[in-house]
């Protein structure tokens, strides 16, 4: 939490490293065309070597063999109750739900209906850092550049997510100042936490998420929400801003039955 906090005000200083202009190429993941499973091949094995290079699914061995060669369990999908399966994710169980690319608020209305929500922790802090310091010493600043001004969020560099969220925010600018106001009041990128209310480390602690206008997104907890009964929430971002995150890798966490209206990852 000391280094979270020292980053911050580096960010704020303005002192964080800017993002390196050939670092990657940037991906439209709308247009990404996704292998169909051949045969013998799970949809598993198959979205997940096409979304991480040098990441091999085993089936017959029931293992996934990261990048940087460590070795973990697949697991299974039996089909547990969302709350055993959130508790203690397999890397299988990540996939129970998809993520729907449409935006309807229905979707998430059905209780424990969090696509990307469930994570299992070992594959994130073997797919990113197993430290605070680890993830620190990724961390470059993102710009949001608006008709009026500018926010700047610290996020990792690593697997270009620094060069994605840059490229959606590029974006999102282009769509004109109404924009500016959910970039006011940001919740900010990186921060080695644990999720409120639990023991499971969030998605800030890697720097790949950001919260933008806390107070414009809405919060399940915050709203006083019962876990597995959120009502419908009130979200005010529009379509188009979310959409620009999806298409450069973003998921919201306003499609989330525990909405995080403010959160994209
Ligand atoms: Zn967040």
């Amino acid at each position: 939490m000391l280094i979270s906090r020292l980053y911050r005000v580096l960010l704020l200083a303005g002192l964080l490293p800017a993002l390196p202009a050939e670092a990657c190429r940037v991906t439209d993941f709308f247009e990404v065309a996704l292998p169909s499973p051949t045969a013998g091949r799970s949809a598993i094995a198959v979205a997940l070597e096409a979304a991480y290079p040098g990441l091999q699914v085993n089936e017959d061995a029931g293992t996934v063999v990261m990048p940087s060669g460590a070795v973990l369990p697949l697991g299974d999908d039996a089909g547990r109750p969302a709350p055993k399966r959130l508790a203690d994710t397999t890397i299988a169980e990540q996939f129970a739900q998809l993520y729907p690319l449409d935006f309807d608020p229905a979707h998430r209305e059905a209780p424990w209906f969090d696509p990307g929500r469930a994570r299992n922790e070992a594959f994130f802090r073997a797919l990113w850092f197993e430290t605070e310091r680890a993830a620190a010493a990724s961390l470059v600043a993102v710009t949001y550049s608006g008709a009026e001004l500018r926010t700047r969020f610290s996020v990792t560099s690593a697997h270009c997510v620094a060069a994605q969220l840059q490229a959606a925010f590029d974006a999102i600018a282009r769509h004109g100042d109404g924009m500016d106001v959910y970039f006011r009041s940001v919740g900010g990128g990186f921060n080695w936490r644990k999720i409120a209310g639990t023991d499971r480390l969030s998605t800030h602690s890697f720097g790949i998420a950001v919260d933008l206008n806390t107070a414009l997104g809405g919060y399940w907890r915050w709203a006083g929400a019962r876990e597995g009964a959120v009502g419908p929430f009130g979200n005010s971002y529009p379509e188009e801003l979310v959409r620009e995150m999806e298409r450069h890798g973003f998921i919201w966490g306003g499609k989330w039955h525990h909405f995080d209206g403010m959160h994209f990852e």
